[in-house]
């Protein structure tokens, strides 16, 4: 069964520079049909301004479809299918590592707390962050603060983890290392997770299926299956 599919997908922006000037359009998504398994880890691979940052946004409905269909499976409300994990961890530099995985706790109030405090208990025993609970951000290195940024983007269990270059910002060591916590957690609970990254070799160690798209934007080029063992 598919998580999600795209049939015929279309994002076309157009901005006007001067008032008088032409418009640039740009094709940003164009006929991007796609269907992920359900528990599927597929990259979206290609050069810097290809459309993929547009792929997550309008699979998080953050911006408008100009063509096309997105179907979810199953039921449940949009915000609580998807966990989004930016390339930046965006904590709140004020709260503690707890206190950050229970920003939406906070926000929407959909556990009692001492459910919510035992879930990000949990969160931070699999994260291997459980000394970290009482720690500031500032007091973390970047691996560990991405590593809170995923946590807190599982922490409503979503069905899908949209991830958009999570590990572009870390040094290649940590990168790595990042990389092989994240199948840990993959393997763990079989989320399906959508994986934007600039890196080739990154794609094919972590995932299933790469979707490369071509430098001209909007456009796949291929989709192709990765038929090698997990490290
Ligand atoms: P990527 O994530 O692969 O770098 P993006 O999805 O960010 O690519 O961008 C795809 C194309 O759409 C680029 O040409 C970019 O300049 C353009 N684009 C992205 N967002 C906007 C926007 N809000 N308005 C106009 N053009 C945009
Ligand atoms: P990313 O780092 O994901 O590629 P960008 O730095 O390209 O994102 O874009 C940052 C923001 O600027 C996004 O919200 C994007 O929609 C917007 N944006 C990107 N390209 C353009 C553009 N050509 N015109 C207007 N807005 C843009």
């Amino acid at each position: 069964e598919h998580a999600v599919e795209l049939r015929h997908v279309y994002k076309r922006y157009t901005t006007r520079k001067a008032r008088r000037g032409a418009p640039r359009v740009v094709d940003a998504l164009h006929d991007v049909s796609l269907s992920v398994a359900q528990g599927e880890f597929v990259s979206i691979v290609g050069p810097s301004g290809c459309g993929k940052s547009t792929l997550l946004k309008v699979l998080l409905g953050l911006t408008r479809r100009t063509a096309g269909e997105v179907a979810f499976s199953g039921t449940g409300d949009h915000q609580h299918r998807l966990g989004m994990v930016f390339q930046q961890p965006l904590l709140l530099p004020w709260r503690t590592v707890t206190r950050n995985l229970l920003v939406s706790q906070d926000i929407n109030h959909r556990l009692p707390p001492a459910e919510a405090n035992e879930r990000a208990a949990g969160m931070l025993k699999m994260l291997g962050l459980e000394e970290f609970a009482d720690r500031y951000p500032a007091e973390l290195s970047g691996g560990m603060q991405q590593r809170v940024g995923i946590g807190r983007a599982l922490m409503h269990d979503p069905q899908i983890l949209l991830m958009d270059e999570p590990f572009g910002a870390l040094d290649a060591m940590t990168r790595d290392q990042m990389g092989m916590d994240l199948l840990r957690i993959w393997e763990r609970d079989r989320k399906t997770v959508l994986f934007v990254t600039h890196s080739i070799p990154e794609s094919v160690l972590l995932s299933d299926r790469v979707v490369v798209m071509t430098p001209r934007p909007g456009r796949i080029a291929d989709v192709i299956d990765v038929d090698l063992p997990r490290p």
